[in-house]
């Protein structure tokens, strides 16, 4: 097994083929997760990221009449999904590690589970606001930022432990993925301020960025040299997303703030009927991909909601 930086380091400069998965809703088999990654197994990705999903909070209505704040996952899973495909189709597992729903325990916890597997790399993020509330809030003995989780993470690989410190504690060797967001993470004022938050987690000891989704080269490509004139000189992967339906033109923005260029807003407009909806993202992202590979992307990485066949769709066309 190896750390995504060195896949990237490996392959010379040539483009490597990258997805993240989801694992599936509560309930569901693993075998329904392998079947719908299968396909994509042909163009050989070296690493899949598999997200983690915190907890939701809902009121239920007693019998007494009084309501209860319950917590619940509906996607619980990632570890075991992350040691599942690792083992059957040979691949390292990229798994998302939040702040968001953990202490540092908690994560402490997790990390050494993912250190026994074999697990190399992790991606560190804040992760998303606990629905239904509308900001985030850390454990009391939790990360407020995804630089205080790097923070951890980088101290295990120097065998340093929340309750513990010797020279005789094994250290992790964990490759540390972070966030990055070209049009602006959306709590922050700026970009520049969102710049200097990133700087941060690259100080505290990130290994490589992965972007949010976008549909304008141009953004990532302006992103990328901030980045290097700002001396921050780890692999930037470009996070991709085929549009697929008519409504993402609208949720897209909504979820991730990020902005749709017009000429892809009205060829969809114009396009008939849903199939031709997904020739035209298809299209769309093939020429992205094949403007980002003639920069000399590392990795093209496609956010595939764990479903290949568009994803498929542009990436035979382009590798
Ligand atoms: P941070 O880097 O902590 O930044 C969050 C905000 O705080 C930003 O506005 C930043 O500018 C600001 N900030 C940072 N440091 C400071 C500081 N010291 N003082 C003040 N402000 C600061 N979510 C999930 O729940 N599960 C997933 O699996 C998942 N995977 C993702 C994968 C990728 C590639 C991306 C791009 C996002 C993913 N997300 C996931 C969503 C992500 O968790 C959210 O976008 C979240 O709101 C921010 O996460 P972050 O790690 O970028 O946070």
């Amino acid at each position: 097994m190896a750390k995504v930086t060195e896949h990237i380091a490996k392959a010379n400069g040539k483009t490597l083929f990258s997805i993240e998965i989801i694992p599936p809703a509560k309930g569901a088999r693993l075998s329904e997760l392998m079947d719908a990654v299968e396909p994509m197994m042909e163009l050989k990705p070296p690493f899949i990221d598999v997200t983690y999903h915190r907890e939701e909070y809902f009121k239920k209505k007693l019998s007494d009449g009084t309501e209860k704040v319950i917590s619940t996952r509906k996607r619980p899973g990632t570890v075991g999904i992350c040691s599942a495909i690792m083992h059957k189709f040979k691949v390292d597992p990229v798994p998302h590690v939040l702040c968001g729903g953990f202490t540092k325990d908690d994560t402490e916890d997790l990390l050494i589970d993912l250190n026994y597997l074999g697990i190399e790399n992790v991606m560190a993020l804040r992760g998303d606001i606990a629905k239904p509330y509308d900001t985030f809030k850390a454990k009391k003995e939790g990360h407020l930022f995804a630089s205080d989780l790097v923070k951890q993470i980088e101290k295990m690989n120097m065998g340093k432990y929340l309750h513990e410190d010797s020279e005789y504690l094994n250290k992790s060797n964990f490759c540390i993925g972070v966030a990055a967001y070209p049009e602006k993470h959306f709590e922050a004022d700026s970009l520049d301020i969102d710049f200097e938050n990133l700087k941060n987690k690259i100080d505290q000891g990130a290994d490589y960025i992965v972007t949010q989704m976008f549909f304008d080269n141009q953004k990532y490509f302006e992103f990328v040299k901030k980045c290097r004139e700002n001396n921050i000189h780890i692999p930037i992967i470009p996070g991709l997303k085929v549009l697929a339906t008519k409504k993402q033109l609208e949720i897209l923005p909504k979820l991730f703030y990020l902005g749709i260029p017009d000429d892809l807003k009205k060829a969809v407009e114009k396009a008939e009927d849903d199939k031709a909806i997904k020739e035209v993202g298809v299209e769309w992202c093939v020429q992205q991909c094949k403007e980002l590979m003639e920069f000399g992307v590392p990795a093209l990485h496609f956010y595939t909601m764990s479903k290949s066949k568009t994803t498929m769709a542009v990436a035979k066309q382009v590798f």
